[in-house]
């Protein structure tokens, strides 16, 4: 069966078609021009000096980490309410992740909370700018300086936010984008990290590619050379050219992206109240500008005659796609064998999430779509 509005559908045009053509007849497919100007772009729309594209936003996180010198025996600090892979590339660096409650209000990691977790072993910060929302990146650079830690930002909900009117992507160690299917700007998969450090932005580039001395990719082209050294420990975790070719596009749009999330946000915000949900909350204008990546809303306690799960299976029924962000870390078997963590561990993400789903929300989505959405909230209710 297929939906009515589904939780998701990207938007591709005609640019990104052209672009993604030009790619193919250029003769890279792999890394090449495409992604030297999607990267010289990226770095321009965020403001920081570097932007190295890469393979998916978790290969970026595994590789800041990395650039970050956190390793094993070190300690991460990190919000349980977050997609694996921020969790994951922790574990793949040697490291421990440390998890560390959400605010209540803005569900992203609290400063106060991650104060009190920081040891001897924390090594970094790694706060994710939830659905959207701008994490409190003063408050953690305030702990990294003290400290003495990395701060590194999870911004895969985040291309559009800005914290206390700095754009994400600039004012940490590094920032890492993801540019998976259903994010705001998508390339199918795909990352970025920006960093203003010069330094680690060319040992990120080296790990990106097998260790392999700089401008290695350059070895096919007539201004390249056959000889590469390779100097340490590296990934194959580059961008491909088509995959490129489809963010200089989605680049190009991505204001007037921005501006439909926004409205259909403005919409969904009027309605809630009287649907028996909570909207999710507006930052102010010392905390900054929400991206709206995710709209996720919580049923109201005692307003609604059955619960959480129910409701994602009335709307089903209705035609009307959704979903969860996120089954808490620490509900996961895994998580809960090599952390010793269980449910329970953290109250305010516990609360939010057993009670929380996310509504569709995405620039392909018309008027009518949407009122088809209120309108199946409603039916659900009667
Ligand atoms: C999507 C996502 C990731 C991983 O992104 P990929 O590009 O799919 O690797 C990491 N963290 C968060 C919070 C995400 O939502």
């Amino acid at each position: 069966m297929s939906l009515k509005v589904p939780f998701h559908l990207p938007l591709v045009g005609e640019d990104e078609k052209r672009e993604v053509l030009e790619s193919l007849e250029s003769g890279w497919l792999t890394a090449g021009p495409k992604v030297k100007a999607f990267e010289a772009a990226f770095a321009e729309h965020v403001g920081a000096r570097h932007a190295i594209a890469v393979s998916s936003c978790t290969a970026a996180l595994h590789l800041a980490l990395l650039g970050a010198g956190v390793g094993p025996g070190d300690e991460v600090l990190t919000t349980p309410l977050t997609f694996c892979a921020t969790v994951n590339t922790i574990l793949e660096t040697g490291a421990r992740p440390v998890l560390v409650d959400v605010d209540p209000r803005t569900l992203c990691m609290d400063p106060e909370a991650a104060a009190r977790a920081i040891t001897p072993r924390t090594r970094a910060l790694l706060p994710v700018h939830y659905a959207g929302y701008p994490a409190p990146l003063g408050a953690f650079r305030d702990l990294a300086t003290k400290h003495g830690l990395a701060l590194v930002d999870d911004a895969a909900h985040a291309l559009g936010t800005a914290v206390a009117g700095v754009p994400v992507g600039l004012g940490t160690l590094a920032t890492c984008f993801s540019f998976y299917a259903t994010k705001n700007l998508a390339t199918g998969d795909g990352g970025m990290v920006t960093t203003d450090d010069d330094e680690l932005a060319a040992r990120l580039r080296k790990l990106a590619l097998h260790g392999m001395s700089r401008d290695a990719w350059k070895r096919f082209t007539a201004d390249g050379s056959w000889r590469y050294d390779v100097e340490m420990l590296g990934y194959k975790y580059n961008m491909t050219d088509p995959a490129a070719a489809l963010g200089l596009a989605q680049l190009r749009r991505f204001q007037a992206m921005q501006e439909r999330r926004l409205a259909l946000a403005g919409v969904y915000d009027e309605a809630m109240e009287a649907l028996g949900l909570v909207a999710p909350p507006r930052p102010d204008v010392e905390e900054g500008t929400h991206a709206w990546h995710l709209y996720v809303v919580r049923l109201v306690a005692g307003g609604w005659s059955f619960g959480r799960d129910r409701l994602i299976e009335e709307l089903k029924a209705r035609g009307i796609g959704t979903s969860v962000h996120y089954i808490p870390i620490h509900h996961h078997s895994f998580y809960q064998r090599e952390l010793g963590v269980r449910p329970g561990d953290f109250p305010h993400c516990d609360a939010a999430a057993d009670t929380m789903l996310s509504l569709p929300l995405y620039p392909r989505m018309s008027d009518d779509d949407q009122r088809l959405v209120l309108e199946a909230l409603e039916a659900c209710r009667a």
